[in-house]
């Protein structure tokens, strides 16, 4: 119904206008059907009096002999406004006198004709024929004796004319009822529609979230006076509402935001609903990418299964799981995460879970230092064992020193006997270096001193000689042995040796270059100091390699490897306010590979006094 208005207020209108119509339309024809009965019953009356009246005043000429007088008062009959014609005729029906004079002289119709025998006594008969044609007729008596008959024809245009007039009078009047009443429920109606557009208003605009309108004006004083004031108080209820529930939103998205664990929502199909910016980072991926995703298509395989996993078993028993300590590969190569897990049910409803929270905890560098502590902790432990042992060897040692000295005096043995004394003396003689050295390595040396580079970097080599043998790197060394630098012996040692041990690592029927020389600072030429290079023909490393050559942990080594070796070197060049530069090319197709280690210490007795003060300092705070 496409016509039909959708107001109120025309709604109104045209149901009112249209109860009008069918009212005044029943109201009229009510009325014009009565009139018209009315009008004919009168018209009825009149014919018979208007006949009878002729017949009247026909008898009285007759009787006073003067026919003559029958056609005036036939004639003033005929002028009367309700008559269309009047006439006189004999016994037989001869039209003698009529009121339009000869033109209008008709026979009488056969219809009028079968009317006189049907008039039996002084009655005027009235009678209906034709086309809605209406006659009165009355006999002219003559004493006892029909003398003739007086006839009077209806003017049926008079009558309608009447009925019309009644019609138009009833339509005129409904039409200015219908035009008045719809004015005023126009009127009226305003005090409805107004209210009603205002709270529609009202409606859009708590819909829109614009507070600017309210209060609404209440402009009527009736219903909907109060029904405007009733909603003007749910708004500010509504609005106070929504402001506390903003305050709640506002603190629960600055927690997700800010804490500093992972936190993540899943579905009951294990989907992504939410996540925080912190679990984002710790997958590494955008925090938009997670939302209706599952584990597997955010996160490596080991890690996604057993995490949804959890969150299976949180939907299935309904309770939460505390503590649970995943662990498998990340997502950038190479690294291994542990994470410590959390899930729990999160019910709207006491009935149903609706969703599993997650609270993720990055426990990775924790679960990485805890184990590399423990390893070092272990060699720490296996050097100082190995550090008492040599130190309980060697007072032994010195005995068969000092027996296989007095069995060469012994002038009873033979050239063959002598030259296993030689052997066994020089055996023992290395023995008791490698004691030597062992129980040196692991002296802590508190203060800083001068010590000589080559004795330094023979130690070192010494220790790893074996191995090198194995491994078939041969050695080139390259020192000044008069090169003495003012440093922390046993740290410089642990530098070199753990560059050594590097090297080795990746060099394999390669060659390792030690050098050390007397040098300046390349950044700052007036500092003098000591360069030591430790150059290998190994592996090398890639560019991405080299950038986090001197980040705690990183190692490419995997469990074999610890990641600390050039953390600990880098941190102790610094401390000795040196510099560490280096130098690599991986193995490419038919190009050589190899790494060259550049470390520059100053040799500065104060500088090095200070940095010792520094470190007491902090010790003792
Ligand atoms: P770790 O030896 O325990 O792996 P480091 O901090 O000593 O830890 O070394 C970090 C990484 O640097 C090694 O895993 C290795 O990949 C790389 N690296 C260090 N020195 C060399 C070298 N001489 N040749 C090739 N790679 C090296
Ligand atoms: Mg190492």
């Amino acid at each position: 119904m496409r016509w039909w208005p959708r107001t109120v207020r025309w709604q109104l209108i045209v149901w009112l206008m249209l109860l009008e119509v069918l009212s005044v339309g029943l109201f009229a024809t009510l009325l014009v059907n009565i009139e018209r009965r009315e009008i004919r019953q009168r018209a009825l009356e009149r014919l018979a009096h208007q006949a009878n009246s002729v017949a009247l005043q026909a008898e009285e000429a007759y009787r006073q002999q003067h026919p003559e007088m029958v056609l005036p008062s036939v004639r003033m009959m005929g002028e009367a406004p309700s008559v269309a014609q009047a006439k006189i005729t004999d016994a037989a029906g001869n039209v003698l006198f009529v009121s339009g004079g000869e033109a209008s002289a008709s026979p009488l119709e056969p219809a009028e004709k079968a009317q006189i025998a049907l008039i039996h006594d002084h009655e005027p008969r009235v009678f209906s024929f034709g086309n809605n044609r209406r006659e009165g007729v009355k006999a002219i008596y003559d004493g006892a004796n029909v003398r003739g008959y007086a006839w009077v024809e209806t003017d049926h245009s008079w009558d309608t004319e009447q009925v019309k007039t009644v019609f138009r009078s009833s339509f005129s009047f409904g039409l200015i009822w219908i035009g008045a009443s719809g004015l005023l429920v126009l009127l009226m109606s305003r005090s409805i529609s107004r209210p009603l557009s205002v709270l529609q208003g009202g409606t859009r605009a708590l819909m829109e979230g614009t507070s600017a309108k309210f209060p609404l004006p209440v402009t009527v004083e009736n219903e909907f006076g109060d029904l405007i004031q009733a909603f003007n108080r749910m708004v500010a209820v509504l609005e106070e509402q929504r402001s506390g529930l903003n305050d709640t939103l506002s603190l629960l998205d600055s927690m997700l935001a800010n804490a500093p664990i992972g936190l993540v929502f899943f579905d009951r199909q294990c989907r992504i609903v939410r996540v925080n910016q912190v679990f984002a980072e710790m997958t590494g991926v955008a925090l938009s990418r997670h939302l209706g995703r599952t584990l597997p298509e955010v996160l490596p395989e080991r890690i996604a299964t057993r995490l949804e996993e959890a969150v299976r078993h949180v939907i299935e028993a309904e309770q939460p799981v505390h503590d649970l300590e995943l662990d498998g590969k990340g997502s950038e190569p190479g690294a291994m995460w542990t994470w410590l897990v959390t899930t729990y049910p999160v019910r709207p409803t006491p009935e149903k879970v609706r969703w599993v929270g997650a609270i993720v905890m990055d426990v990775s560098e924790r679960k990485r230092s805890e184990d590399a502590l423990r390893r070092t902790e272990k060699l720490a432990a296996t050097g100082r064992l190995a550090a008492s042992i040599a130190h309980e060897i060697n007072n032994p040692l010195e005995a068969i020193t000092n027996l296989l000295y007095l069995l060469r005096r012994f002038c009873q043995l033979d050239s063959v006997a002598l030259n296993y004394v030689t052997i066994a003396e020089r055996e023992v003689r290395r023995m008791s270096e490698i004691t030597q050295q062992t129980l040196r390595f692991y002296r802590q040396s508190t203060l800083p001193a001068r010590a000589s580079m080559e004795e330094l970097l023979d130690a070192v080599l010494a220790m790893y000689s074996a191995r090198m043998g194995t491994l078939g790197i041969a050695v080139e060394r390259d020192y000044d042995p008069s090169l003495d630098v003012f440093c922390f012996a046993g740290e410089i040692r642990q530098v070199i040796s753990n560059l050594v041990s590097n090297a080795m690592d990746a060099t394999a029927g390669g060659r390792l270059m030690v050098r050390a020389h007397r040098s300046r600072d390349w950044v700052h030429p007036q500092r003098e100091g000591v360069r030591i290079t430790i150059a290998d023909t190994g592996s090398g490393m890639t560019r991405e390699v080299q950038g986090r050559l001197f980040e705690a942990f990183f190692t490419t080594k995997g469990a074999t490897g610890t990641g600390l070796g050039l953390w600990v070197s880098h941190e102790i060049i610094l401390k000795h306010h040196g510099i560490i530069h280096l130098r690599s090319r991986a193995a490419t197709a038919g190009g050589s590979s190899g790494t060259v280690f550049q470390i520059f210490f100053p040799d500065n007795e104060e500088l090095t006094s200070r940095v010792l003060a520094e470190v007491q300092v902090a010790s003792k705070e």
